[in-house]
Formats: structure tokens, C-alpha cells, sequence
């Protein structure tokens, strides 16, 4: 991945020969220069500042292999870069050299069942990490019996430079492979044995994670400096993510539970009391009264049965209920005496608007359908969708015979 944003600032490709920059310079000079472009506030400080880095046969060099955070590296002899990070990508130029040197966070998810995010529950789970070994306390040998180490010239660190994204380097240090970090190196006879020079064992870490009432998928929780040790820098965190499991009745947003449950024609129009199990293992008896008919697809709420909000746990959500009403009668249940029946019972029949066309009414009755409306005239794909369905077409739904049968 070649480094071109200095490049692209002024306007050229990579391979732009000394006097191509000048010219392009010239130009792009000119035209942000904030006596006559006052607009164009930093540019004109931008292009300058690439200009200082590419017109310079060493720091281009530089550049080319490392991209600005390798001039950053380097800025210690004549400078001109620091400030083209912030403009370009609003870091500092130092930063990285100051505070102390910390290592990579630790980020996992953690399953967490929608029962434990509503009661809240505290759980353990085991983290293996390395940590300094405790026998030479992480110096790899016996106290005073090192000598400096030649590859790292002692600093015990390497700069490697990683790639985060298109154009963006991130500077990375890791310790020498050499001495494991510490800057020193041992005669075989004082190397610790624990450790084998290696300054770290691997140690199995329980870590008490307090699952809140009311906390929610995605969100993070950190153990501050829980990461892995190593010889000289501040460990990371531990950042556990959690991630909510699927409920086989409930549905979470936010703090409002959505639940579905299907009641028959005689829940709908009479009345019920239906008993579902919360997620804190307390029964609701969710109740209609007689009279408060229930349409099909009606959503009703029980207030302030949903989650808790985290932190703030007497603010609740409430449980939607979708209710779906299903027609299911047993086979045969409809019959002439029930049916005259019920229509003594009913409401009366709507009034339709008269229609009058040409001649007489004609009788038609109804079918399934075989298709998708306007799919197929013929075609090979035309009646896939009811394929399936053929052989209820001679009932109607739920079994119920049509009435020219
Ligand atoms: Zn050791
Ligand atoms: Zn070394």
C-alpha cells in the first residue's frame, strides 16, 4: 500500500519528478495563498507542508516507505512534518512519544442470556494472560548477572509499523525477540528457570464480571489494566462486549419487551386470563376482560412490565403484546344448527350499498388461489408459490368446507 496523501495534496502521482512538485507546488501555492484565497484557511498550510516533505530527497524517502508516521519517527532533524498529522489526521505529532507505553487492549464478547441482563447477575469467567514471572519478577535471570543487549542496543523495544487503514499506518511497539523486552541477556546458568528467560509465564485469572440490571447488547465492560503484562509498559484492559442471546418468547428493544401470543375467537370476543412466565421467573396473569374484544393483529401494552433501565432500575419499559386471533374451528363445528345460531347472536349483517348493472346479478363463488396476483401466464415458474397449497383449494381455511361444496 503506497503512501500518497502528501501527494495527492498537491496534486501529482508518486512517481512525480523534482520539478513536476515544484510546478505543482507553484500552482496549488498560488492559488490557496491566503492573501488571495482566504477561504481555504489551512490548505495553503497543508501544501506547503507536503511540499517541505517531498522536496527533500530524504524525508520523501522516508515518506514513500513509511508514510507520515514514519517522518514522525524522524522528525527530530528539521521538523516541518509534526503539524500535517493534525491537519491530515487529527493526532499529534508527539503523542506517541509521551505518557507511558501501553499494551493492546483485550476485547471478547460475552454471551449473556436476556434473563441475567433482567435480574442482573454476576458471573466468572476464566482468562488465561501472560504475566511477569514472579520468580526474577520479570527480569528473565538473576538480579545484576544481565549484559546489554546488542540487538535493541538495550531499549528492549522495536518500532513496527502496521497498516489500520487506507493511507494510515498505526506505530506499534513491540519487544525485542531477542532479549523478550528486557534489554538484557543472560549466561545460560543465571537464566531463570521459571521462565526460561522469558520474563513471562501464562497465569488462568477468574474475573468477577457484574452484570447490571438493565444492560444492554453491545454494551462494554472494562478491566482496567487486565490485558497482558509485559517488561516495561502499562498492560491494557480487558473489554468484555456482551452479547445478548436470542429469547424464545421475548424480543428486547431498548427497555421495551414485544411479545406475540395467539388467542382463539372466543379469548378475542369473551374475555381470558393467560399466564406467561416473566423474565424474572414471576407468572403474569395477563388479563382481558369480558367485553374489551381483542381484534386480530391488536398490540396492547402491560405498563412497566419491559426492562429495567440501567442504572435508573425503577424506570421501566413496557411489554408489548401483539395478539394474533386465530378462526380454527374443529372440523365439522360450523354446522347449519350452530350457524343459525350464531347469527341470532351477532351483531346484524352490515348494510352493503345496492349495485345495479346489466341484467341480472350473477352468482360466483370463491377459491383459493394458485398463484400470486399478475405472476405467470403460462410460464414454468407461474404457480410455485401454491404448489404447496394445491390441496387445500377445494376448503376454505382452517378446514372449513366452502359453502358450494
Ligand atoms: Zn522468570
Ligand atoms: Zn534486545
Amino acid at each position: 500500500m503506497p503512501h500518497t496523501e502528501l501527494y495527492d495534496l498537491l496534486g501529482v502521482a508518486p512517481s512525480a519528478s523534482e520539478s513536476d512538485l515544484k510546478k505543482a507546488y507553484r500552482k496549488k501555492a498560488m492559488k490557496y495563498h491566503p492573501d488571495r484565497n482566504p477561504e481555504a484557511g489551512e490548505k495553503f498550510k497543508e501544501i506547503s507542508q507536503a511540499y517541505d516533505v517531498l522536496s527533500n530527497a530524504e524525508k520523501r524517502s522516508v515518506y514513500d516507505r513509511h508514510g507520515l508516521e514514519g517522518l514522525q519517527e524522524g522528525r527530530g532533524e528539521g521538523g516541518g512534518a509534526a503539524d500535517i498529522f493534525e491537519h491530515l489526521f487529527g493526532f499529534g505529532g508527539g503523542r506517541s512519544q509521551r505518557g507511558p507505553r501501553r499494551g493492546e487492549d483485550t476485547v471478547q464478547p460475552l454471551s449473556v442470556s436476556m434473563e441475567d441482563m433482567f435480574k442482573g447477575t454476576t458471573k466468572r469467567i476464566a482468562l488465561r494472560k501472560k504475566v511477569l514471572c514472579s520468580s526474577c519478577e520479570g527480569r528473565g535471570g538473576k538480579a545484576g548477572g544481565g549484559r546489554t543487549c546488542t540487538s535493541c542496543d538495550g531499549q528492549g523495544v522495536r518500532v513496527q509499523l502496521r497498516q489500520i487503514g487506507p493511507g494510515m499506518v498505526q506505530q506499534m511497539r513491540v519487544a525485542c525477540d531477542r532479549c523478550s523486552g528486557s534489554g538484557e541477556i543472560w549466561n545460560p546458568s543465571d537464566v531463570c528457570k521459571v521462565c526460561n528467560g522469558k520474563k513471562l509465564t501464562q497465569e488462568r485469572k477468574i474475573l468477577e464480571v457484574h452484570i447490571d440490571k438493565g444492560m444492554r447488547n453491545g454494551q462494554k465492560i472494562t478491566f482496567r489494566g487486565e490485558g497482558d503484562q509485559e517488561p516495561g509498559i502499562e498492560p491494557g484492559d480487558v473489554v468484555l462486549v456482551l452479547q445478548e442471546k436470542k429469547h424464545p418468547m421475548f424480543e428486547r428493544y431498548g427497555k421495551d419487551l414485544v411479545m406475540k401470543i395467539n388467542i382463539g375467537l372466543i379469548e378475542a370476543l369473551c374475555g381470558f386470563t393467560i399466564k406467561v412466565k416473566h423474565l424474572d421467573d414471576r407468572v403474569l396473569a395477563i388479563t382481558c376482560r369480558p367485553g374489551e374484544v381483542i381484534q386480530p393483529d391488536a398490540i396492547k401494552i402491560v405498563p412497566e412490565e419491559g426492562f429495567p433501565e440501567h442504572r435508573r432500575i425503577f424506570e421501566k419499559g413496557d411489554l408489548y403484546i401483539r395478539f394474533e386471533v386465530d378462526f380454527d374451528f374443529p372440523e365439522g363445528f360450523l354446522s347449519a344448527e350452530r350457524i343459525s345460531a350464531l347469527e341470532k347472536l351477532l351483531p346484524a349483517r352490515p348494510n352493503r350499498p345496492a349495485v345495479t348493472g346489466e341484467g341480472e346479478p350473477e352468482e360466483v363463488f370463491l377459491a383459493q388461489p394458485k398463484r400470486n396476483p399478475g405472476e405467470g401466464t403460462g410460464a414454468a415458474t407461474s404457480s410455485e408459490a401454491y404448489d404447496e397449497d394445491d390441496h387445500e383449494a377445494r376448503s376454505g381455511p382452517g378446514g372449513v368446507p366452502c359453502a358450494h361444496q
